[in-house]
């Protein structure tokens, strides 16, 4: 591939194809890269998207795809990026050692989640166990509900969820650092806070039935949240000199610029509210942005 792409998006989960999508339909020349990983994968229904409330992850995503292909301009490839560098005028990236540029690069790369590592999770994760009360709350409306973490990330959670359920446990999994405000305020809303260690979660068809602990007792819950923290899907952002948020977010600014010039991120590799549809807001304005830009170096070099 010796073309230089107007934008190369690293990244075709919500926030990548959304841009995609606005840049195709200014006819810019387009590459995607998409290695597959998208966050939400273990999620069996994807809610709180206008008009697409309850829809697969998977099928939001091929829907998103399909309905590139009128756009002549933009090319998907099936394909992790695994370098990237400045250069004059643009930027430079790898894939399986083909170098390919352009002048503007999205970075759409979105997060990775830190499970808490307890046996039995994973079976149960994205079905019964999840992160986000936004996205899963509803489902688990008024049901015994566990939270787990040990540190104020996780007495924040059981106060959040106390919109959902007031039937709430949080399993610290060993000594609890609450703050002495969280601890009383948890006391007067009768949440029980349990500091044993977990020995596993148990279940059958990714529903939790319950939580048992190391000393032998039991407790029954419908559903668990967990807020133990993410990490950036790839590094390249780190490669290309963006700064981070002390949560570890590449800091962006208006339509999601970043300190690069000609590099933006979008997604929740940007940002603090990380749903689809946020997500997909950002694509767009990102490549609203990126498309300005483009024209004005057009306009300027006539
Ligand atoms: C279990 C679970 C349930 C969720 N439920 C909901 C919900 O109900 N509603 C909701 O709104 N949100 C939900 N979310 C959040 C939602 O998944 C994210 O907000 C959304 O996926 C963010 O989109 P994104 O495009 O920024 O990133 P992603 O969807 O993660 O897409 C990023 C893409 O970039 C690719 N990529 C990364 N690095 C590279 C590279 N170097 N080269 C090539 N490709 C690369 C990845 O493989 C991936 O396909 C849920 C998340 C989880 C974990």
């Amino acid at each position: 591939m010796n073309t230089i792409f107007d934008v190369i998006i690293v990244g075709g989960g919500p926030a990548g194809l959304s841009a995609a999508l606005i840049l195709g339909r200014c006819r810019r020349n387009v590459l995607v890269c998409d290695a597959g990983h998208h966050r939400n994968a273990a999620s069996r229904a994807l809610h709180g998207y206008l008009t697409r409330d309850g829809i697969e992850p998977a099928e939001l995503l091929r829907i998103g795809r399909e309905q590139l292909r009128p756009y002549p301009t933009v090319h998907l490839r099936a394909d992790e990026v695994t370098n990237t560098r400045c250069v004059e005028n643009g930027f430079e990236i790898t894939i399986n050692d083909e170098v390919v540029s352009s002048r503007k690069l999205l970075l759409a790369t979105g997060v990775v989640d830190r499970l808490p590592d307890i046996d039995g999770l994973k079976s149960l994760y994205g079905r019964s166990v999840f992160h986000c009360p936004y996205c899963d709350g509803w489902e688990l409306r008024d049901q015994p509900i566990a939270i787990y973490g040990r540190e104020d990330r996780g007495s924040g959670l059981a106060l959040e969820l106390t919109g959902w359920s007031r039937d709430l446990v949080v399993c610290t999994d060993g000594p609890a650092t609450f703050s002495a405000d969280d601890r009383d305020q948890l006391a007067e809303l009768n949440i029980a806070v349990r500091e044993e260690r977990i020995s596993r979660l148990e279940g059958s068809d990714g529903q939790l039935e319950r939580i048992i602990f190391v000393n032998g007792d039991a407790i029954p819950r419908r559903g668990m949240f967990f807020n133990t923290g993410q990490d950036q899907r790839c590094d390249l952002a780190a490669k290309l000199g963006c700064e981070f948020t002390e949560r570890g977010a590449v800091r962006t600014g208006e339509y999601e610029m970043t300190k690069v010039p000609g590099l933006f991120v979008a997604g929740d590799a940007s940002r603090a509210v990380q749903l689809v549809i946020v997500a997909a807001a950002e694509g767009a304005e990102a490549a609203f942005a990126i498309n300005k830009a483009l024209i004005k170096e057009d306009l300027l070099m006539k």
